[in-house]
């Protein structure tokens, strides 16, 4: 059993090779993009570079994936290698816990519109690369595609126990949060774990009302929850958690300086917060560095990252 006072120590002296070894919980990742650079490179020869100056815009981001990413990953194969490859970076990286998942549009493009076809390429890697691993296996939506769309979409997904939790991503801006109650009514029926990126680009009311509408257990970001009292009391009442990836908000401009990240706010006025790599191919932003990196910028202490640490890690209940 690993002592909480050596991760503390380690986080203390920047010791990177002893962060790894301890126990994290990657509760917002997007498999695509989080593969282990090394793998990638060394199974098909593509060097992919993350950025490392803050976008001015999301046009940079769209150019950083045609010259990365591209069409080079899309077949059942590709997208095979890419969940393999994020099992590697999470062993690597000491993650316990990954959350991780397929959009619902992958289906039909890679597996064949065969659900278990796509469930047995998460629990393949996960048995091959990282068995030690705990896969809590994640639906994706994108917020821009309609309703009915996904609803027929997701007529393959659900019954199926395998899956943990149910995400919405992509442009928060594309189609207001309301749209999508039946889809979490739903969700909720067949006992999923209910989260939805808000407040990275929106604001705190956008959270407070994404998580009243959808009744959702987390948030990813809700960063823009610091701007509003009155939404932070809301959060940290009903326990609603906040998945963070730091280095992501502030390459993304959505936080000035690492020091200054809300994150500390948050933690500190009782919100529950998690530390995750959103994007690590883009970002350079595996989770034992995003606390480091917490750390060096004064943001939070070494303790109250291993408190944070813990709190990731601990089994979750419905309510
Ligand atoms: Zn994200």
């Amino acid at each position: 059993m690993l002592e909480d006072s050596i991760f503390i120590e380690a986080i203390k002296n920047g010791n990177l090779d002893v962060i790894r070894q301890f126990p994290k919980a990657d509760l917002h990742n997007h498999f695509v993009l989080g593969g282990c650079r090394e793998f990638i490179q060394s199974k098909t020869g593509y060097e992919i570079k993350p950025i490392s100056k803050t976008l001015s815009s999301m046009s940079e981001m769209d150019a950083w994936s045609a010259q990365y990413i591209g069409n080079r990953f899309n077949s059942t194969e590709g997208r095979r290698l890419l969940i393999e490859a994020t099992f590697e970076q999470a062993r690597k990286d000491g993650v316990t816990i990954l959350e991780i998942g397929e959009d619902v549009w992958g289906l039909g493009a890679f597996f064949h519109d065969d659900i278990e076809e796509l469930i047995a390429a998460f629990q393949e890697a996960n048995a091959k690369i990282a068995s030690e691993i705990e896969l809590r296996l994640q639906i994706g939506l994108s917020r821009h595609c309609g309703i009915d769309y996904l609803e027929d979409c997701l007529k393959h997904f659900w019954g199926h126990k395998e899956f943990y939790s149910i995400d919405l991503y992509g442009d928060e801006m594309a189609q207001p949060i309301d749209k999508f109650i039946p889809i979490y009514e739903k969700a909720a029926e067949n006992g999923l774990v209910l989260k939805a990126h808000v407040g990275e680009w929106g604001t705190a009311e956008d959270v407070r009302t994404a998580v009243e509408l959808l009744h959702l257990h987390e948030v990813q970001h809700g960063i823009a929850a610091v701007l509003d009292e009155s939404v932070i009391d809301y959060l940290a009442e009903k326990k609603i958690r906040l998945n963070i990836t730091p280095t992501s908000n502030v390459l993304l401009g959505r936080v000035s300086d690492m020091k200054d990240h809300p994150i500390a706010q948050l933690y500190r006025k009782g919100v529950d917060v998690t530390i995750n790599s959103d994007d690590v191919l883009i970002f350079d932003s595996d989770v034992s560095k995003e606390y480091l990196r917490l750390y060096r910028s004064g943001c939070l202490t070494a303790e109250e990252l291993n408190d944070i640490r813990l709190n990731g890690l601990k089994e979750r209940v419905l309510v």
